[in-house]
């Protein structure tokens, strides 16, 4: 999932400034998850935007998949005579969910949430960054501990030589080295065979942005 943190109040409020009636998109899977778009949080922005802005609510709904052009199409498609009336939508989704928005509704935009990092959430209110999203995974061969991720210098091909006691210099040697970790696992599975593959340096013109996946038809 993707998570995201709440924008403080007053950026969204100096956003909405210069317009009376709103409606409010949230997302109803992973910021309802991270508790910046949910209904709950629908409820509480369109009471302080109301009672704090003095603005008019026209509608609200919490799409499924507000990143999905096809679904917030359709579910904008349902509320489109409110969606004439307002001046501005407040978007409670993460950066990808605003900018599918804006491919399908010619309205200004109104983003409460800062978008962090694809991650997984290990309970509520705990989420941690395992992937940087490379392009080119090497999770099979390195026993599911992303290096690219979770080792801060990105290191490929095994630890740096500031590693010590199996701890990571970056984190003040608080935090375990990845590659210590990867060791571990591997060697608990007889699988260290794939240490020894020499990864070459990465050609991270890939990683390029905006990247695209696009089905030949
Ligand atoms: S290697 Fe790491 S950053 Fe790359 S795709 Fe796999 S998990 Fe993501
Ligand atoms: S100590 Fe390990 S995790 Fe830390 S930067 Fe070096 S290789 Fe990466």
């Amino acid at each position: 999932m993707l998570i995201t943190t709440k924008k403080p109040w007053s950026e969204v409020q100096e956003m909405a400034a210069d317009y009376q009636t709103l409606g409010i998109v949230g997302c109803g899977d992973c910021c309802a998850a991270c508790q910046t778009g949910g209904s709950e949080q629908i409820k509480e922005a369109a009471a302080k935007l109301t009672e704090e802005s003095k603005k008019e609510i026209v509608f609200s709904f919490t799409c499924e998949a507000p990143c999905d052009q096809r679904i917030i199409r359709r579910d904008l498609r349902r509320v489109s005579k409110e969606l004439s009336q307002v001046d501005a939508l407040v978007v409670m989704t993460c950066g990808i969910g605003v900018q599918s928005l804006a491919h399908v509704v010619d309205k200004p935009l109104i983003p409460t949430n800062n978008t962090q990092f694809p991650g997984s959430a290990a309970r509520l209110g705990a989420f941690y960054e395992y992937c940087s999203t490379c392009g080119d995974c090497v999770l099979g061969e390195t026993a599911a501990i992303c290096p690219v991720t979770m080792c801060p210098k990105g290191l490929l091909n095994g630890p740096c030589e500031e590693v010590a006691e199996g701890m990571c210099d970056v984190f003040g040697y608080q935090k375990p080295c990845a590659w210590t970790d990867i060791y571990a696992r591997l060697k608990a599975r007889n699988s260290t065979d794939y240490l020894q593959k020499v990864r070459p340096a990465r050609d991270w013109s890939s990683r390029m942005s905006p990247r695209q996946v696009v089905w030949a038809r």
